[in-house]
C-alpha cells in the first residue's frame, strides 16, 4: 500500500486536527486513501444555472444565480424561520432557513449577487429552497466543468464540510495524484471489460473532465467493488467446502424408495424433482450441505423436506425439521406423521409446550436413536436436546430465525448436520447469490397442478357491508374466511385495540348460533391459541380473526377468503405470504385488501402489485425496488450490503459479470497463485483479514 494513501488525513491542506477528528467520527475517513474512496453521488455543471421560472420541471438539486431582494425573519418560537426572496432574471423564489438563523442572516447582503445550490420543495403552490448553500458570486468556483456532489452530515457541515467543503478537499488531493494508486485488477480483465485504470477512475470520479468519463469511472469502481465481493464469497465457500466435511448419505435408501413408490400422495412436480436431485448431489458428495430452498407459498416445500429426511433416515441418520411457531410445528408433525404412517420410522415432536415428563422420553428416544425424525420449534436448539446421529436439519421459513440460533445446530453432532433452509420469501437470484454468500440456492419455480388463481381486490371502508354479504354467501357454500389485522408490534396497544374492535364487529355481523368466529393473536397463551386454531382447522368455526401469527405455513384448504385489514400497513412480501393461506383447496379463492381511502404513492403501488400478480418473484422485485435490499434482508447481513458505489439491485447485470469473472479466475487458479493474479491476491487477502469469518453462520 502506497505511503501517500496511508497519510493521515489531518495533513491534507485545509484539514487539520479538528476537521480530521470529525471526518473520522462521521464518515470514517482517516487517511488520504479513505478520502479518495469517499465517492460523490452525483455532479453539477459549474457553469450551468437553472432558471427560477423553470423550477417546476427540474428535479432534485438546482443551481441558481441572482440577487437577494428581501430578508426577513418570520414566525415565533419553534416556527421561527428566515425567509429570503431571491430573484434571477426569470422569477423569484424563497430561500428558507429554520435553523442557524443567527449565523446565516448576518452574512447575507441585500441586492448582492449570489450563487445558490439546493433542492426545491413545494409548499402549497410555491417553490422554496430550504437550507440552500449560498455564496457570493465572486467566491463561486471559477473552474469550468462538472463539480462532484458528496453527502455530508450536520456535524460535518458545521465545520464547513458540506458537499462543497468535501469537494474542495478531494479535488485538491486528486490533483496531487501521480502514480500513487496501485492497480488491483489484472490487466486481462481491464482490457476485456474496457475498464479505466484505477488511478484514472479515482481522478475522474472526483474531478471529472466530462460526464462520459465520470460514467466510465463509476463503472470501473462498481465493477471492482462487486468483483472483490464475489471473489470473497466464492473463496469463503471454497474454504468452507475444504474444511467442513459432511455426512455421506451414500444411498437414497430403502425407506425413501418405499415411500416414493408406494406412499407418495401425488406425483412430484418437475421443480420438486429437480430440487431433490440438487440436494441429493450435495449429500452424497462428502461435502457439507448448506442450501437455501426458495419456493413460493404453496409450492410444496414440505414434501421435499420430508423426502430429504427419509434419505437421512435410510442412511442410518436422524433428521430434524424446525418451524418458527408452535402451530406450524404441530401442523408439520401431523402432516409428516400421516405421510409416513406405513413406514418403519418414528416421528417425534418437541416444542415449548411439551410437558417435562414427555420431554424426558423424547430426549431419551433421540439419544438412543429410537426416534428418527424430530419436528419442533426452536425448543430443539436447547443444549439438553442430544441426538445419537443427527444428519440433516431442515429449517422452515428461515426469516424467523437468527443467524446465531442457526449456528447452534453445528454443536449437535460431531460432523455438522447438512442444513436445508426453506423460505417462501423469494428474492431475485442475483441478490440471493450475494446476500446468502456461501449458501447454494435451489428454487421451486412451479406450483402443483390444478391450483386456481386467487382473485385479489382492493377495497375501502365504504365497501364493508357488501363484503360481509359476500362472506355470508361463501360461508353458506361451506367455505371459511380469514380476517387479518396488523399487529406489527405485539405491545402496541392501539393495534391490539383495533384487533379486538374488529373481532367484536365481526361477531356482531356474524352472530351465534349460525356463525362461529375464532380469534388468534400473539398475547394469547399457546394452549388457547392452539385451541382456537384447531377449531378453525377442523371447521367448527367459519371465520378466523387473527394477527400475522397465521402468516407462515398454516394449511387450511377449505379457507377460501383472505381479508387483510389496514393492508397498507403491511409490506409486500407479508401480503403475499398472507394471501398464500388461501387458494390451497379446490375452490375458487379471494383475497380482499382493505385500506383507508387516502394512500401514499408507495402504498398504492403495493396494492396495485398485489392485485396484478400472484408471482412471488415478481412481487419480490417490486418490493426490492420500493424498499431497497437492506430492509428486506434485515440487519443481519447488512454488512454485506454495505457497498460504497455499486447497488445490488440496480447493477444486477454487473453483479453477474463480476461473479462470472471471479469464478473464471478461481477455476483456473483456486488459490490465486499464478503471477497474473498476484495483484488480486494481494487485495483479497487484506479483505479476508479485515472481516470476521462467517463461514459458520449459515
Ligand atoms: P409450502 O411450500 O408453502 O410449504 P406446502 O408444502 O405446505 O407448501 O404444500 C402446499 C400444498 O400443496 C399441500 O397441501 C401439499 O400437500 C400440496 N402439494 C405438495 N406437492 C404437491 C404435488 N406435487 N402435487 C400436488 N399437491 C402438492
Ligand atoms: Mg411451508
Amino acid at each position: 500500500m502506497s505511503e501517500f494513501l496511508q497519510t493521515p488525513i489531518e495533513f491534507l491542506k485545509g484539514v487539520g486536527p479538528q476537521r480530521a477528528e470529525i471526518l473520522r467520527k462521521e464518515i470514517n475517513i482517516k487517511t488520504f486513501g479513505d478520502l479518495l474512496d469517499y465517492y460523490p453521488f452525483r455532479y453539477v455543471d459549474r457553469s450551468y444555472y437553472n432558471k427560477v421560472s423553470e423550477l417546476p420541471q427540474s428535479e432534485g438539486f438546482v443551481q441558481l444565480t441572482g440577487k437577494i431582494i428581501r430578508i426577513e425573519e418570520v414566525g415565533l418560537g419553534k416556527q421561527r424561520r428566515l425567509n429570503v426572496k431571491f430573484e434571477d432574471n426569470t422569477g423569484i423564489i424563497d430561500l428558507v432557513w429554520f435553523q442557524g438563523i443567527k449565523w446565516v442572516k448576518p452574512t447575507l447582503i441585500l441586492n448582492a449577487v449570489y450563487q445558490v445550490y439546493g433542492k426545491p420543495k413545494i409548499f402549497g403552490n410555491n417553490y422554496s429552497i430550504p437550507h440552500p448553500e449560498i455564496i457570493p458570486i465572486q467566491q463561486a468556483d471559477p473552474r469550468k466543468g462538472l463539480k462532484a456532489i458528496y453527502s455530508s452530515t450536520e456535524k460535518l457541515a458545521s465545520k464547513g464540510l458540506h458537499s462543497k467543503g468535501i469537494e474542495k478537499l478531494t479535488s485538491a488531493l486528486v490533483i496531487q495524484l501521480n502514480n500513487h494508486i496501485p492497480e488491483n485488477i489484472s490487466p486481462e480483465i481491464i482490457k476485456e471489460l474496457h475498464l479505466l485504470p484505477r488511478e484514472t477512475a479515482i481522478k475522474q470520479i472526483h474531478y471529472p473532465q466530462n460526464l462520459d468519463l465520470a460514467e466510465a469511472a463509476k463503472y470501473r469502481l462498481k465493477f471492482e467493488e462487486l468483483f472483490f465481493l464475489q471473489l470473497e464469497l466464492l473463496l469463503r465457500k471454497q474454504i468452507a467446502l475444504q474444511k467442513n466435511k459432511g455426512n455421506v448419505f451414500a444411498e437414497v435408501g430403502s425407506i425413501f424408495m418405499d415411500f416414493y413408490e408406494h406412499h407418495l400422495p401425488f406425483p412430484l412436480t418437475n421443480a420438486q424433482k429437480r430440487v431433490i436431485r440438487e440436494i441429493r448431489h450435495d449429500i452424497k458428495s462428502g461435502h457439507h450441505m448448506n442450501r437455501l430452498l426458495q419456493g413460493d407459498v404453496g409450492s410444496g416445500k414440505t414434501l421435499v423436506a420430508l423426502l430429504c429426511m427419509l434419505m437421512a433416515v435410510g442412511n442410518g441418520y436422524q433428521a430434524a425439521i424446525m418451524a418458527p411457531t408452535e402451530i406450524l410445528a404441530q401442523q408439520h408433525f401431523e402432516t409428516i406423521s400421516d405421510l409416513v404412517k406405513n413406514l418403519p420410522i418414528k416421528v417425534q415432536k418437541l416444542t415449548g409446550s411439551v410437558k417435562k415428563s414427555a420431554r424426558k422420553v423424547i430426549h431419551q428416544e433421540l439419544e438412543t436413536g429410537e426416534a428418527h425424525i424430530l419436528v419442533g420449534t426452536h425448543a430443539l436448539l436447547e443444549d439438553n436436546v442430544k441426538f445419537t446421529k443427527l444428519g440433516l436439519v431442515v429449517i422452515d421459513e428461515q426469516h424467523r430465525f437468527g443467524v446465531a440460533q442457526r449456528s447452534r445446530l453445528w454443536g449437535k453432532s460431531e460432523t455438522p448436520p447438512h442444513i436445508l433452509v426453506m423460505t417462501a420469501t423469494p428474492i431475485p437470484r442475483t441478490l440471493a447469490m450475494t446476500v446468502y454468500g456461501d449458501l447454494d440456492v435451489s428454487v421451486i419455480d412451479e406450483l402443483p397442478p390444478g391450483r386456481k388463481p386467487i382473485t385479489t381486490e382492493h377495497r375501502f371502508e365504504g365497501d364493508r357491508s357488501r363484503i360481509f354479504g359476500f362472506m355470508r354467501n361463501e360461508i353458506a357454500k361451506g367455505r371459511q374466511v380469514y380476517i387479518v389485522f396488523p399487529l406489527i408490534n405485539e405491545s402496541e396497544s392501539l393495534d391490539y385495540h383495533n384487533l379486538m374492535e374488529g373481532y367484536e364487529s365481526v361477531t356482531r355481523a356474524f352472530p351465534r348460533p349460525q356463525y362461529h368466529v375464532s380469534i388468534v393473536h400473539g398475547q394469547m397463551k399457546p394452549e388457547a391459541k392452539d385451541f382456537e386454531m384447531r377449531q378453525f382447522i377442523e371447521g367448527h368455526t367459519q371465520i378466523m380473526v387473527a394477527t400475522t401469527v397465521i402468516e407462515v405455513g398454516v394449511n387450511v384448504p377449505n379457507a377460501s377468503i383472505m381479508i387483510i385489514e389496514s393492508a397498507e400497513r403491511f409490506g409486500l412480501s407479508q401480503l403475499h405470504q398472507l394471501r398464500g393461506r388461501v387458494g390451497r383447496g379446490s375452490e375458487k379463492s379471494y383475497c380482499i385488501l382493505m385500506t383507508k381511502d387516502k394512500l401514499s404513492k408507495e402504498s398504492k403501488k403495493r396494492m396495485a402489485t398485489m392485485v396484478r400478480t400472484q408471482d412471488g418473484f415478481e412481487i419480490a422485485e417490486v418490493d426490492l425496488e420500493l424498499r431497497g435490499p437492506g430492509d428486506i434482508m434485515g440487519t443481519q447481513q447488512s454488512g454485506i450490503l454495505d457497498l460504497k458505489i455499486a447497488d445490488l439491485v440496480k447493477d444486477n447485470h454487473l453483479v453477474v459479470t463480476a461473479r462470472e469473472k471471479a469464478r473464471e479466475i478461481l477455476q483456473k487458479d483456486p488459490n490465486l497463485e499464478l503471477p497474473e493474479n498476484k495483484i488480486i491476491r494481494h487485495k483479497i487477502i487484506s479483505i479476508l483479514k479485515e472481516k470476521p469469518n462467517w463461514s459458520k453462520i449459515s
